[in-house]
Order: C-alpha cells, then structure tokens, then sequence
C-alpha cells in the first residue's frame, strides 16, 4: 500500500531529524558544559583570536575585558569599550581618546 511506505518513511525521517536534533542538543550541552567548567576555574573559554592563547576575563573600570594570556591582546565586546570610557569619566584613558 502506497499511504503504508509514505508513513514508513516519514517515520524513519522524522526518526532521522529527531535524532539529528538529539545529536545537536547534545553537542550545545557539552559546549556549554566547557564554558561553565572554564567560568568556574576562573577562565573564559575563548580562544584569542589573534594567537592561540587563551583568553582570561579581567576587569578595568567595574568592566569586564577579555585578556590573552599569551599576545597580551585585549578585547572588548561590543559597548565594553563605550562602559569603560563612560565609568573612567576623568581619566586617562577618556583623556587618551578625547572623550569627556
Ligand atoms: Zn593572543
């Protein structure tokens, strides 16, 4: 019976997806197991993107930046740059780039 095959492979795609969807699922658990284990050690698990090192959360300002612990790079996430040069109001480095 036709209708029989097509519920046949429906099921084995829906099958197919479903396990697809379990592989992924488990793939972002172990992902953000690695960020939480690195979090927890006191480390971000962030490759540099210059180098191979690691990067190392460090604040500056009560804003948290992200050090490498092998080019000495730094780097801000989007607005961290901004938070820092608003909570240094004053400082060097607003007076370094003309802000105030
Ligand atoms: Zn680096």
């Amino acid at each position: 019976m036709a209708n029989g095959m097509d519920d046949r492979r429906k099921g084995l795609e829906d099958e197919y997806f479903h396990r697809k969807n379990q592989e992924a699922i488990e793939k972002l658990r172990a992902k953000m197991k690695v960020a939480e284990e690195a979090k927890a050690a006191g480390t971000s698990s962030m490759q540099c993107p210059r180098c191979d090192g690691r990067l190392h959360e460090a604040e500056v300002a009560e804003v948290t930046i992200d050090t490498c612990d092998k080019c000495g790079g730094v780097w801000l996430d989007s607005g961290e740059f901004e938070d820092i040069t608003k909570k240094d109001k004053g400082g060097w480095f607003s007076r370094y780039w003309g802000a105030d």
